[in-house]
């Protein structure tokens, strides 16, 4: 085991770190939303920048918060908080660049610009980091319910001496201190995150899925009875570790299905799996992933675009389509359909 992060709560926090300034919010996206309204609610200025036109103008604007343009925002403040979707925070940042003065703060909710060179801010600028552990409607239905959603901090530069208080200020105003700010650096940040999106979360589940699927289908097992078991109960299993650990869902499961995962888990996910995962995590430590995605990016997403057909075109989507139909809970409306956690 190696060293144990810093963890901070709101005892932590001095929220006097904030008074008098002007917090800018970059986007009104899923944390956009988010930081902006609790920021408000907390008694911090805020004022949101968005694009003329922007559809999520209205919305800021009905929530009560003042909008006007990423430039005029980030004249306005000393905290500029860039919510904006990350290949368009480079961009954004050369607008708004003139408008950062000495000793402004540029704030980010996930390292990748920073950490990866794609944005470098001009000397006398601290660069911050304050990143919910949830996607935005979490963060904003915790701090309403008077809880909290886990955050990550980190300072990447600190000229003036108050990035760390400023930011842990922040961290307790959007409401992350009520549960706990995890100390990090914009590295381990990103890195993790996109390691974690990668190989276990994102990716790792998906395969994990949609093998389960194929390997059921192709030995003549009906479609909807591989949909239940690989995909379906995928989320049963999940709230219970996420509720109790692993041990809580091996508590929760048969003595059968204890014994056989216990015994057949590592001969699917075995070291060839776990040497590939290093593979995974070099290529994100070297910045491998990174190039391929920006230049992607630059190129305007032509394998991205091919990899999401093919995704939405795979069998396990339109079996699930059909059954999830059957069940009330698939009727409620989505508050979260366009928010994703990654
Ligand atoms: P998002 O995609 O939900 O929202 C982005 C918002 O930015 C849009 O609503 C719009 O207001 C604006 N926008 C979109 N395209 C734009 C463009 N071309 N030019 C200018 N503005 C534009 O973004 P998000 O998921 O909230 O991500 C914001 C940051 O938060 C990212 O750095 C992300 O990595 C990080 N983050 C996200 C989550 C999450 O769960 N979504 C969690 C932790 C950290
Ligand atoms: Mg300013
Ligand atoms: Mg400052
Ligand atoms: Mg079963
Ligand atoms: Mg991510």
């Amino acid at each position: 085991m190696t060293e144990n992060a810093t963890i901070y709560d709101d005892d932590d926090a001095d929220s006097t770190a904030l008074d008098g300034k002007t917090v800018a919010v970059m986007g009104y996206g899923s944390q956009g939303h988010a930081h902006a309204q609790n920021l408000d609610d907390s008694g911090v200025d805020v004022v949101v920048g968005l694009r003329e036109g922007s559809s999520s103008r209205d919305a800021a604007r009905e929530d009560g918060l003042d909008v006007t343009t990423p430039v005029d925002a980030a004249a306005q403040a000393d905290i500029v908080s860039v919510l904006v979707p990350d290949t368009v925070q480079p961009d954004l940042y050369e607008q708004i660049r003139g408008e950062l003065d000495e000793g402004d703060t540029l704030q980010f909710a996930h390292g990748f610009n920073i950490h990866f060179g794609q944005i470098e801010p001009d000397e006398g600028v601290d660069v911050t980091m304050i990143a919910p552990k949830g996607p935005g409607h979490i963060v904003r239905r915790d701090y309403e319910r008077g809880e909290g959603t886990p955050g990550l901090l980190a300072v990447y530069r600190d000229s003036t001496g108050e990035a760390w208080d400023e930011a842990l200020a922040y961290g307790q105003a959007i409401g992350c201190t009520r549960a706990g700010v995890i100390e990090t650096s914009f590295r381990e940040e990103t890195e993790t995150d996109l390691f974690g999106e990668q190989a276990v979360l994102c990716g790792g589940v998906t395969e994990l899925i949609k093998m389960g699927y194929e390997t059921l289908v192709d030995a003549g097992y009906s479609p909807e009875m591989a949909y239940f078991e690989c995909l379906n109960e995928m989320k049963l299993i999940v709230d219970l570790m996420y509720e109790g650990g692993l041990g809580g869902m091996w508590d929760s499961v048969s003595d059968t299905a204890e014994f056989g995962g216990l015994t057949r888990g590592d001969v699917v996910v075995d070291d060839h799996a776990r040497e590939n995962m290093e593979t995974v995590l070099e290529q994100v430590q070297q910045g491998e992933f990174a190039r391929e995605w920006i230049t992607e990016n630059q190129a305007n997403r032509p394998s991205y675009n091919q990899l999401r057909n093919a995704e939405k075109n795979h069998e396990i989507e339109a079996v699930g389509e059909r059954l999830r139909g059957l069940f009330a809970w698939a009727e409620e409306p989505d508050e979260t359909a366009d928010e994703t956690e990654e």
